[in-house]
């Protein structure tokens, strides 16, 4: 019998941040494996367990196939018929910010380009945000604030090439493990490579830490100030990049001022002994990395946790050169991408501002668009109280599952489950969230869509497609463009494949652009399909001369209006009042194995052997207090509800701190859901929610 030969097919895991690139080999009988390419320039081969599982997790045992209303199978046309119609009544009845969308980072950037365009060019409303609102929110404003623009200062090689790497916030060795890896080989090369780790508790990552500044959650501003302020006394600031390439050091240096060594140790919780040692390797290495992220983001002064970091780059000018720089590392595999086109609430395509009047109408003559929104939408906590006071009409929510990951989960979803009309587009409809759905959707999945992902680095690459999609699923951009269609706006959205998408995206972002916005990837404006297929991964800015920046603000300008970066005069938050009843702090994150709310993880054994339920790590202090053994049931409760899952007593914790993952949910255990726990605090400056440092009690059940 003959037997096609393999084929291999190059794209990109659908995991975190890194953005890893993936060859998919599928055999002469349609079996899938998967390997890391070793071509792609953020893994060069490499895999974490997660990626070098995805072949486990492509199965249709839960997939849904067809379009269905109100739990009936129909077909494409009536469904959409349907979606238009609602989402018309309601901007006709109501006006457009009637109706919303919630996406999601694991969308490509040619269904968010999409999406976006018909909410803020066609609907007229910018009530679109995504689940990236809860992973990097804070430092998409925090680099706005200091450098006028959503840019990412350095690259991966920068990790290698640095001589101190300070992580903060970050347990990169199980949340972004194959930048993990490439520390681990650079550090064995060059054993003088120094790390030092800032978390509350100690992770995996401290395997490979000098030196573990084990903080109370949300005292990173204080920290970085008592940072700047050494710099300052140790005459390692650079006053020529400071007086040429900024602007708002000396107020920003006042506010540091304030906080002697003794403020810190009380509001750290770290040793002074500790805090010197910290600040004086800081201060005598050149090459300094600073790497964060859920830590420093997710939290009510996220914001100012990213700006204290960048105001001690800025101080020393260690930015924009090799091994130097802060480095937001981004949670989902196209958190950067739905920045890029603008997937958010207080954003327009392009980099370019929702509240700049120049920008708006020249996005609106891009698209040839009947209107353009005209005041930022909704971000994600406001947007499910707005549905849940019944503001919002029509909810559209796409690839993702609010229902167990935002906060105060509990009230989101008796918010959706109220609300007059709800569509989800996702490929299950296994999710806590699409059980609640009027319409669901089926979208084609990994392997089975093609289009752009953008990675912590700026790096774009092509997912590919390998698998054929089951049933009727569809591409996410073709189900949007064809109720876009519905509602009268065919002539926008004609688009045939993704290839056309990103030529439209690559057009608008070089569209009278001097050179004054960042995002820029206009040498693709004219690309075919044929050029989209053989895509490479690169980097952006890409100009029309075709060449990539490994690098921003090497020659010392910023897209600020004079070129100068900002210092952001941020003060220490004020020290939290213990919750009566609530004496310990819950935080929240993610384990090695598993991903978001388990929709795909959750399918492979192998990946659930590492931790097979949920579970609250507790401290042995805080156990023995609470008469908890080892395993034993333990009721987590907060002022908004309480779950159940599994102790597990471990020095690793701080006492008074307890830790609960992210990824379990009614699905796949009971009550298990951690974020009705959380509060809907925000940071008030980027929206994000605080998913860390929730006042919280434990008792054995
Ligand atoms: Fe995928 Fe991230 Fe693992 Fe790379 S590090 S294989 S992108 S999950």
């Amino acid at each position: 019998m003959d037997m096609a030969a393999p084929r291999h097919i190059k794209t990109t895991c659908p995991y975190c941040g890194v953005g890893c690139g993936v060859i998919a080999e599928v055999s002469g009988t349609g079996d899938v494996s998967v390997r890391g390419d070793e071509s792609h320039p953020a893994n060069f081969g490499r895999l974490c367990s997660k990626g070098a599982a995805l072949a486990e997790t492509i199965g249709l045992d839960d997939r849904l196939l067809y379009p269905q209303v109100n739990g009936a199978h129909t077909d494409w046309g009536s469904a959409l018929d349907l979606v238009a119609d609602k989402f018309g009544a309601a901007i006709r009845d109501h006006g457009p910010d009637s109706v919303a969308f919630y996406v999601s980072g694991q969308l490509l950037t040619e269904d968010y380009y999409v999406a976006n365009k018909l909410m803020k060019g066609f609907i007229g409303s910018a009530n679109i945000d995504t689940n990236s609102r809860l992973c990097m929110a804070s430092s998409v404003a925090g680099h706005r604030r200091a450098f006028g623009a959503d840019t990412v200062p350095g690259c991966y090689e920068d990790l290698e090439v640095a001589d101190l790497i300070v992580l903060t916030g970050s347990n990169l060795a199980w949340c972004h493990p194959v930048l993990y890896q490439r520390i681990v080989a650079a550090k064995e090369k060059r054993p003088r490579m120094k790390i030092v780790l800032i978390d509350p508790r100690r992770t995996a990552t401290s395997d490979i830490a000098d030196l573990h500044l084990a903080i109370k959650p949300d005292s990173d501003v204080a920290l970085f100030l008592g940072l700047l302020r050494y710099l300052a006394r140790s005459g390692a600031l650079k006053r020529r990049y400071i007086n040429g390439h900024t602007t708002g050091f000396k107020e920003a240096l006042q506010s540091a001022e304030l906080l002697d060594l003794y403020d810190l140790v009380r509001r750290t919780g770290v040793a002074g002994a500790t805090l010197e040692q910290f600040f004086a390797l800081f201060a005598a290495t050149e090459k300094v990395v600073t790497v964060y992220s859920q830590g420093v983001n997710q939290s009510a002064s996220g914001t100012d946790k990213v700006n204290a970091i960048i105001n001690c780059h800025l101080a020393t000018g260690r930015i924009g050169k090799p091994g130097m720089g802060p480095l937001s590392v981004t949670g989902q595999p196209n958190a950067m991408g739905g920045r890029e086109v603008g997937g958010m609430a207080n954003m327009l395509a392009a980099h370019m501002n929702i509240e700049d009047a120049v920008h708006r109408e020249r996005v609106q003559r891009f698209w040839q668009a009947p209107t353009i929104a005209a005041k930022p939408g909704l971000k994600a906590v406001d947007m499910f109280r707005a549905v849940a006071d019944g503001r919002i009409k029509a909810l559209w929510v796409m690839a993702t599952n609010p229902v167990v990951s935002m906060p105060d989960a509990g009230n989101v979803e008796a918010a959706i489950r109220n609300c007059p009309f709800v569509v989800v587009s996702d490929v299950t409809a296994a999710t806590d969230t699409a059980r609640l759905a009027h319409v669901l959707l089926p979208a084609a999945g990994w392997g089975e869509k093609s289009g752009t992902v953008t990675n912590t680095e700026r790096r774009i690459s092509r997912q590919r497609t390998f698998l054929t999609p089951p049933g009727d699923a569809r591409p996410d951009w073709w189900i949007i463009s064809e109720v876009a269609s519905r509602m009268g706006h065919g002539a926008a959205f004609t688009f045939s494949e993704p290839a056309e998408i990103f030529a439209e995206h690559a057009a608008l972002s070089a569209f009278e652009n001097d050179g004054a916005r960042d995002f820029d990837i206009g040498a693709h404006g004219t690309i075919d399909a044929a050029g989209f297929e053989d895509l490479e991964p690169f980097q952006w800015p890409r100009t029309k001369q075709g060449s990539s920046v490994e690098r921003m603000f090497t020659d010392g300008r910023f897209f600020t209006p004079d070129g100068k970066a900002r210092f952001v005069n941020v003060q220490a938050p004020a020290l939290a009042a213990t919750e009566p009843g609530f004496p310990l702090t819950l935080n929240t994150g993610r384990v090695r194995d598993h991903w978001h709310t388990m929709t795909r993880t959750g399918k492979s054994a192998r990946l659930s052997r590492h931790y097979a339920e949920p579970f609250v790590e507790i401290h042995p202090e805080d156990a023995a207090r609470h008469r908890i053994g080892e395993a034993d049931l333990v009721r987590v409760s907060t002022g908004l509800g309480a779950i159940l899952v599994r102790a597990l007593i471990t020095p690793r914790q701080q006492p008074g701190s307890i830790f609960v993952p992210m990824h379990w949910n009614d699905q796949f255990a009971s009550r298990a859901r951690v974020d009705v726990l959380a509060a809907s605090v925000t940071d008030p400056t980027s929206g994000q929610p605080a998913l860390k440092n929730v006042p919280a009690r434990i008792e054995r059940f």
